[in-house]
């Protein structure tokens, strides 16, 4: 949208309080962030698999440190929510660092949730987590979001050196993940000129350095870029809502225990591909952010160049699963530009499991 002189603007900008420390070796600020809340028993989270980064995390803090817990589980069951606050109490903690991707931010979330101690969280995947209020919780079977200003992280230490282990196979679809929070926030109900500008930045920052990040893991000013457009884009899914895109994953995710970031990026095209003709203002931002002509189709052509896997069947769902899933997603409604149909739904999953390029 490009604002002309005569166009009046009406709108509610909602901004978020946190302290953002960018750049290479950030990381080594670490303690002074910490010391800057006044916490002095830090726990450090982070999951099974990246216990080396917690411990370096725990190095840093030195006697700051009260202890480690890498115990972060996808979609944060509420099992795991409850033995990380029962640690969190244990160890009297008074501030949490979550060193790793969404899943240990979300355990971060999980445990401030009770406690409404502060977050530090040291990013290194591009899911944006680290900027929003929002925690998704999986209790049952099922995923609910929650929403409360404790969940947002106090600081956030984005050091994109800490990326470069990020093999190609997390950076594409983490990327790609980022950028359906642009493109939901671009076309949200509460939209806003300002999220607005920060959404198609992020589409531009991560679909000019994704591609190079995969080819050169390695090449630090393209991990920048890409870190700095996951920034942009968690920030505008932090500041308005989002549509049937989020809502499907979350579904796809909770219910089916589906990986986040990978289902994110074979929905976007269908998603957006369903929104088409309900947000054409937001679809040419998009397209004009990755030099296409059409959103969806660009969209897909991305990832697919990323080297990401386009079939929802190539993840073991059943077509009966397709059912559920659409029966699912429209159980509740929430805004979205097309109208959310339960046959509109079956169809854009049918779509994905299939792995449909959508026609321009
Ligand atoms: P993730 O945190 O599980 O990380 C993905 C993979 O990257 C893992 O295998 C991890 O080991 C690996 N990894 C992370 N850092 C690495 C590094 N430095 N080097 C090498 N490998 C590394 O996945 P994710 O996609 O970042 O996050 C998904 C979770 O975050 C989901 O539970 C989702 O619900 C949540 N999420 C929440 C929000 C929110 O606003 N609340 C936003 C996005 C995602």
């Amino acid at each position: 949208m490009i604002l002309g002189t005569r166009i009046m603007l009406d709108f509610t900008y909602r901004t978020l309080p946190q302290r953002v420390v960018f750049g290479p070796d950030r990381i080594t600020s670490l303690r002074e962030e910490v010391e800057r809340l006044g916490a002095t028993r830090t726990l450090v989270l982070s999951t099974p698999g990246k216990r080396a980064l917690a411990e370096d995390a725990a190095r840093r803090l030195g006697p700051l440190c009260a202890g480690i817990l890498a115990r972060a589980v996808m979609h944060l069951p509420i099992e795991v929510a409850r033995a990380g606050r029962e640690e969190a109490r244990r160890l009297e903690a008074d501030c949490y660092v979550a060193i790793g991707g969404g899943t240990t931010i979300g355990l971060a979330k999980g445990i401030a949730l009770e406690t409404g101690r502060p977050i530090v969280a040291v990013p290194t995947t591009y899911s944006g987590s680290e900027v929003t209020p929002v925690q998704g919780l999986t209790e049952g079977g099922v995923k609910r979001t929650v929403r409360d200003p404790r969940l947002l992280p106090r600081t956030v230490i984005y050091d994109p050196r800490l990326t470069l282990p990020l093999p190609p196979a997390v950076s594409g679809p983490s990327g790609m993940n980022a950028i359906a929070h642009c493109v939901e926030a671009l076309y949200a109900a509460d939209a806003n000129p300002i999220t607005s500008l920060m959404a198609e930045e992020g589409v531009r920052a991560l679909g000019a350095s994704l591609p190079v990040v995969v080819l050169h893991p390695d090449d630090l000013a393209a991990r920048t870029q890409a870190l700095y457009g996951a920034w942009l884009a968690g920030t505008a899914l932090g500041t308005v809502g989002m549509g049937l895109h989020h809502k499907l994953c979350h579904t796809l995710g909770g219910s089916f225990n589906l990986p986040h970031a990978e289902t994110h990026t074979l929905i976007l095209p269908q998603a957006a591909a369903h929104n088409r003709a309900a947000a054409p203002e937001a679809m040419a931002r998009v397209a004009r952010a990755l030099g296409g002509s059409d959103a969806p189709a660009a969209l897909f052509d991305l990832a697919t160049r990323l080297g990401a896997e386009m079939r929802l069947a190539a993840f073991g769902l059943s077509e009966a699963d397709l059912e559920r899933a659409a029966d699912l997603a429209v159980e509740s409604p929430y805004p979205n530009p097309a109208p959310v149909t339960r046959e509109g739904v079956r169809a854009l999953l049918q779509d994905a499991f299939e792995g449909r390029r959508p026609g321009g």
